[in-house]
């Protein structure tokens, strides 16, 4: 949301696609709006109420999600905001891991369960991240 600033698009080179530059490290890049993405990236009421986010965000039914997941550039790559959504058994989302890997969210079980499942799980295990979601589905979560 306040990607604006750093991911600055230059001009439009094609249909959907875009010149840009990610500024803080003077990258230029081309991007492409994802196939599946277009519909919703044409809709500019989003960016217009929210100047200070990245041009190429835009809300997806309750998300909001990235257009150019295909050709983002690579700290964006790098850092994914969400790695995991979390829902209860009744379809509920009650949390999410951030690309930190840090568990955000109000519920107590959950949080006792994912507390364990770090202590268990070390981060440095390069499986870490489907460990935890196996361990949390295993605790009846539904995992995204
Ligand atoms: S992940 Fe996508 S929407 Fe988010 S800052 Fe990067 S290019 Fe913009």
């Amino acid at each position: 949301m306040g990607m604006g600033d750093y991911i600055v698009i230059d001009h439009m080179i094609g249909p959907f696609e875009f010149a840009c530059e990610s500024v803080s490290t003077g990258t230029p890049f081309n991007a492409r709006v994802d196939d599946d993405k277009r519909e919703i990236f044409s809709d500019h009421t989003f960016p217009d109420q929210h100047p200070s986010a990245c041009r190429f965000l835009r809300p997806n039914g309750s998300r909001i999600i990235c257009t150019i997941h295909r050709d983002s550039p690579p700290q964006c790559k790098f850092y994914r905001c969400v790695v995991m959504r979390i829902f209860n058994e009744k379809g509920v989302d009650i949390g999410m891991v951030r690309g930190t890997f840090s568990l955000h969210s109000d519920d107590p079980g959950l949080r006792n369960v994912w507390e364990e499942a770090c202590q268990k799980i070390p981060e440095s295990d390069p499986d870490s991240e489907i460990r935890i979601q196996v361990y949390l589905e295993n605790h009846g979560y539904r995992v995204e």
